[in-house]
């Protein structure tokens, strides 16, 4: 039986490493990148070769950026009262499609998961309160997983911040748009009547 040759294995199983490529989805792009023209190729692989460099992490808030200013910690366009805590970078990009969101954002070391040993060290605090503190924020809203990580940090950081002095706001546990009730599960519907509002 013949095999595939070893370049292509080795293309296939770094394509596989991607959320949602399975074998015959990681076979179906590999053929597909076989057809491209060697231009686009080259250009695919300098930008995988350069993204360590060419993207990088804003040194305030965490998000992702380009060798220019970061944009999420522009004071100039944003409102510097409200703070959004987010487990990770691209969820920023999620509240500025919403286009309702305008203040700053603020990246955590991950989220709280102590059998996985993830600890509240991992969370950075002081650049979290160091930030509270110099720039005279006054609402945060913890917009995290609704996981059972999510959950536990959002609860610890709640205590924690309250002792600043802050107002601590969490996202609302709602219905999805679009969604008939008879396809809402429990724990969501549960959520979502304990978060009624007036009418
Ligand atoms: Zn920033």
């Amino acid at each position: 039986m013949a095999k595939y040759p070893l370049p292509l294995i080795h293309l296939m199983s770094l394509l596989k490493k991607l959320p949602g490529v399975g074998s015959k989805t990681a076979e179906r792009f590999a053929f597909q990148l076989l057809d491209w023209p060697g231009e686009e190729l080259s250009h695919l692989s300098e930008l995988t070769r350069t993204l360590k460099e060419t993207i990088v992490h804003c040194d305030t808030c965490r998000c992702i950026k380009d060798q220019n200013d970061c944009a999420f910690c522009d004071e100039t366009k944003r409102d510097t009262s409200v703070l959004c805590i987010i487990s990770s970078a691209k969820d920023a990009y999620a509240f500025e499609e919403t286009r309702t969101y305008k203040g700053l954002y603020h990246v955590l070391g991950g989220l709280l998961s102590p059998l996985d040993g993830k600890t509240p060290e991992h969370l950075d605090l002081p650049r979290l309160k160091k930030r509270l503190e110099s720039h005279g924020i006054q609402e945060v809203i913890l917009a995290l997983d609704s996981t059972i990580e999510g959950d536990a940090t959002a609860l610890f950081l709640k205590d924690e911040l309250q002792r600043l002095g802050v107002r601590v706001t969490r996202l609302a546990f709602g219905l999805p748009i679009g969604s008939p009730l008879e396809y809402i599960d429990g724990s969501t519907l549960s959520r979502a009547l304990s978060g009624r509002q007036s009418f």
